[in-house]
């Protein structure tokens, strides 16, 4: 009995792969061979599969706040000291900003390298569509906005910074008072407990899940829409994937000597999620439950520099940015000169700072990309209609670079159980 239920969860991530392979090819098939008509268009795709993959995703997102909140304020409880969390958020810090900066200089040699944009015609392009730039906050405003004026408002918009702002101080002073606030931190720590076990709980419809929200992706956009777009479409995948499996893998291995391989067989299910929903916050819950449990990444540090991670590390939005910038510079015949790559290099950073782990969002900060090098923002009108399956793939790229990024911390913070990394799951896993 025990064999068989142990055969079935390990087997959950060979079935979100399945999943995924199976949703795109069904939706493939319902974009081309199944007529139009309420029942295709009303009950299978806009109802079961909506229902069902946003019922799933909704449920994930659901832990995102509670979980986040509970595991900062555990995790800066048990470190305890200012100085250590001080520095593991600058690492984090500088680790994220490093990776975004690298991600961009390959995503523009690459593109450089494909010229996705020659010969592209724009003469049809509607330029109302994208008429509202991301509005521009001042920079002193964006770090006033960490403090929040309301916690509770800052949870209730799920202010990702906010929270995490006012989670690491209830977490400081928690463990100051020590056995005086015994019963506060131990609720904290008991529902952090619950929300992990929430997060399994909810990933066992992941299979299900996945498989509604990819055939409903393919089933509207199938394979026209991306045809004359095939070059831009390959040159982001390209650099995505020269960043997840390339700069990062060889970043942790340098960094730790851990073994890449294993990195990826045992995130993958991170990877597909975030690829079925294109969200990195919902993905949160997910990531540090897998570190701890099957990379033994100590929650210590995941619970700070994952959720981070989401909200300010988006190295492959930045790629899709970079390669964007020379795609719409050659497809308008504007030419860039050095200095303009180097200001790229700088706005989408910051973009990318900037830029919410929700779908699409990647798109609106990118006209702040264009706007600082002089292209125009109609230019966003071209990649708009192809963009959700790059969508998709950035967020995987997103969320495994905060992954690496923990994972390295934790091993120089000598919180990493390397016989857990080491330990390798049966067959199915
Ligand atoms: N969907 C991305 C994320 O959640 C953000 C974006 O690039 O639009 O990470």
């Amino acid at each position: 009995m025990e064999k068989k239920q142990e055969k079935k969860k390990l087997g959950l991530t060979t079935l979100i792969f399945i999943s995924l392979l199976l949703g795109a090819g069904f939706g493939i098939i319902l974009h081309y061979w199944i007529p139009e008509g309420y029942v295709r268009d009303t009950v299978i795709i806009n109802g079961v599969f909506y229902v069902v993959g946003n019922g799933f995703l909704r449920a994930m997102q659901m832990l995102v706040v509670p979980l986040v909140f509970c595991s900062i304020v555990c995790g800066s409880m048990s470190i305890g000291d200012t100085k250590t969390l001080g520095k593991v958020g600058v690492k984090a810090m500088g680790f994220y900003l490093v990776t975004t900066a690298l991600a961009i200089t390959l995503a523009l040699s690459v593109a450089n390298l494909i010229d996705p944009g020659v010969g592209m015609d724009v003469s049809s392009l509607e330029t109302a569509e994208v008429a509202e730039a991301a509005e521009n906050i001042s920079f002193a405003d964006t770090l006033l906005n960490i403090i929040p004026k309301n916690p509770i408002q800052g949870l209730a918009e799920g202010n990702m910074l906010q929270i995490i702002f006012f989670a690491i101080f209830v977490g400081i002073l928690l463990a100051k008072r020590g056995e005086r606030s015994a019963a506060v931190a131990q609720f904290f720590s008991q529902f952090n407990d619950l929300m992990m076990d929430m997060t399994m709980a909810v990933m066992k419809a992941a299979p299900i899940g996945v498989f509604c929200l990819i055939a409903k992706t393919f089933a509207g956009i199938g394979f026209d829409a991306f045809l004359p777009m095939l070059k831009y479409m390959a040159a982001v995948f390209l650099a995505l994937m020269l960043q997840g499996f390339g700069v990062y893998q060889i970043l942790l291995k340098l960094l730790t000597g851990l073994n890449p391989i294993k990195f990826i067989k045992k995130f993958f299910p991170v990877m597909a999620f975030a690829f079925s929903t294109a969200t990195s916050n919902a993905t949160i819950p997910l990531s540090i439950e897998t570190l701890d449990k099957k990379m033994g990444v100590s929650k210590r540090i995941s619970s700070f520099t994952i959720p981070l991670g989401a909200t300010i590390n988006m190295d492959g939005t930045a790629i899709m940015q970079g390669v964007a910038v020379v795609f719409v510079s050659q497809a308008f015949g504007i030419p860039l000169t050095l200095t303009d790559y180097l200001t790229v290099i700088a706005t989408a950073t910051i973009a990318s700072i900037g830029t919410a782990g929700v779908p699409s969002v990647g798109l609106i900060t990118l006209s702040m990309v264009f706007t600082s090098v002089g292209l125009p923002v109609e230019g966003i009108a071209l990649i708009m209609g192809i963009d959700r399956i790059l969508d998709m793939t950035r967020t995987a790229v997103n969320i495994t670079g905060d992954a690496v990024c923990t994972t390295i911390i934790a091993h120089q913070n000598k919180e990493l159980r390397r016989e857990v990394y080491e330990r390798m799951e049966q067959k199915g896993e």
